[in-house]
């Protein structure tokens, strides 16, 4: 394994730090601030204007004001789809700044930010730009004299809360859907990572998104969010983060207006690599990158091929380089600040204590911010913490089984649902492990394959709703039937 961690210094031009409503850039009616660290160097990146419940309440009444009397739910879905492609368009257009952006704020690979995640946050856009013009209702022959026809109407203003381990592609998964139905909204991000989320409220004015559609309100979350949470006058939450904060918003909701919740929350996915798997290609897909809701945390290994894999993980984590977000070679850039790098580390500590073997990594890396060796422990049970609890940092779990009936049954021992894997050559087993795993998403000699059209979202206490795909516009619209007489009709 080796440490790269010296700061390549690459640093994008800070240009947005303000809130953003009623398509201004504001400060909060407070005038706080809050500082978000570069978690390459633990350093004060950019003090960012600190919204409170006020400067919610503007937003909320900007984003009602362009609800009920402004142009965007009143378009075509043509117009309003034309609109989005100009602003996936200016995404695509600032491509390295933003990927740099995410670098610098949440230690996402630059790399991987202009190849996948702001690509894909513009191919999210287009999606749903190319969905806005076929919302429609049906025609509906009632009994007796009457007919009916649904609308389908967007549900009104819209919340969005979300957290920091994507922040372009989680802003673009909220807000795209909501865009193509007709949607007002406010977003606050992640207070790890709000320097993204600024920046593509200014590229939607630029992109001729009205005023008052799209609010950034950028705090923390028992103030700005519990504020968009608990509002009367939000029609609906989009929430993407942790269950304990899930259970929160709910419960927020339930107590002020009932406004609908979709909840995405937190996952211990289990892998499951069967004997009759290629050790090289399952050793790769084991080691899934660190900071993702969806990784292969427990990975469970069939007890025939589990001392090859152990061999062959061993050896390729001899190539793994930790290292700064904007160096070529790096595969895992630091943790996003410093409460999920000492939460990371205490977890690491468990693991050692309870007794699980460690075979790479463990420890802290680099000489200032918060980089983590990538870790795998071999000789995890079922009881042990880091094969329970979610830890949401590079550290892997291999955990050894006799029959696939004993794996489907650990797999599916958790308070989670987000998704699970399968490897192995056998169709009818991976058919069958696929139908008894209890998760929102399945992969099958693969993992974490995502796309626009493909539906993602929790079982159990991972949540509910899916974000992306068309299912997705369903949760920004609400059905209204409108009946009407007919008489003397033939049929
Ligand atoms: P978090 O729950 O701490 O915070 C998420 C967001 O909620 C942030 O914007 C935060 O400010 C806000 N928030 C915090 N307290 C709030 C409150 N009382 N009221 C309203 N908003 C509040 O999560 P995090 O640490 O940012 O992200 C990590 C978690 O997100 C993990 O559990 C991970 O699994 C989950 N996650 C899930 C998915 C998914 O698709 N299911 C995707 C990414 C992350």
């Amino acid at each position: 394994m080796a440490d790269h961690s010296e700061t390549h210094v690459k640093m994008p031009n800070i240009k947005f730090t303000k809130l953003f409503i009623n398509g201004e850039f504001v400060d909060s009616i407070s005038g706080k601030t809050f500082e978000t660290i570069d978690p390459r160097t633990g350093e004060v990146l950019a003090r960012v204007a600190e919204g409170g419940k006020e400067d919610v309440d503007l937003a909320v009444k900007a984003a009602r004001n362009a609800f009920d009397h402004g142009p965007w739910p009143r378009m075509s879905g043509a117009q309003r789809g034309r609109i989005m492609m100009k602003f996936a368009d200016l995404v695509d257009q600032n491509v390295e700044e933003l990927a740099a952006l995410d670098a610098v704020d949440a230690g996402k690979l630059y790399h991987w930010g202009t190849m996948v995640d702001i690509p894909d946050s513009s191919a999210t856009l287009r999606y749903y730009a190319g969905a806005a013009d076929k919302i429609h209702g049906a025609t509906l022959k009632m009994s007796r004299e009457f007919q009916a026809y649904t609308l389908r109407e967007p549900i009104g203003v819209v919340g969005h809360i979300t957290p920091w381990n994507f922040p372009s592609n989680m802003f673009f998964t909220k807000v795209a859907p909501a865009l193509a139905a007709g949607c007002t909204m406010i977003v606050k991000p992640a207070e790890q990572t709000p320097l993204s989320a600024l920046y593509y409220a200014h590229l939607a004015k630029l992109a001729c998104i009205p005023d008052g559609v799209i609010n950034v309100v950028t705090g923390f979350g028992p103030t700005a969010g519990a504020a968009i949470s608990s509002h009367m006058d939000v029609d609906k939450i989009s929430f993407t983060g942790s269950t304990e904060v899930g259970r929160k918003i709910m419960q927020a909701a339930a107590v002020s207006n009932l406004k609908v919740v979709s909840l995405e929350l937190g996952g211990k996915s289990p892998l499951i690599i069967l004997d009759d798997a290629d050790v090289d290609k399952a050793a790769d897909l084991a080691i899934s990158a660190g900071e993702i809701c969806v990784a292969g945390s427990r990975v469970f290994v069939q007890e025939g091929i589990y001392d090859k894999l152990v061999k062959k993980l061993a050896e390729k984590a001899k190539d793994w380089v930790v290292g700064d977000p904007f160096d070529p070679r790096a595969r895992y850039g630091p943790q996003v600040d410093k409460r999920q790098y000492d939460k990371i580390l205490s977890h690491i500590e468990s693991g050692k204590s309870e007794g699980a073997t460690l075979l790479t990594g463990g420890k802290p890396c680099g000489n200032k911010g918060y980089y983590i060796e990538p870790t795998i422990f071999t000789e995890v049970k079922d009881h042990m913490r880091i094969a329970r609890e979610e830890i949401f940092g590079p550290v892997m779990s291999l955990m050894k089984f006799k029959t696939t009936e004993e794996a489907i049954q650990r797999a599916n021992s958790t308070i989670y649902g987000l998704a699970a894997g399968i490897v192995t050559k056998d169709l009818d087993t991976a058919n069958t492990v696929s139908r008894s795993i209890r998760a929102g998403i399945i992969w099958i000699n693969c993992y974490f394959a995502f796309d626009g059209d493909c539906p993602y979202g929790g079982y159990k206490m991972s949540g509910f709703g899916r974000d992306l795909g068309m299912e997705a516009l369903e949760k920004y619209l609400v059905t209204k039937s409108v009946a009407t007489p007919i008489y003397n009709s033939p049929w």
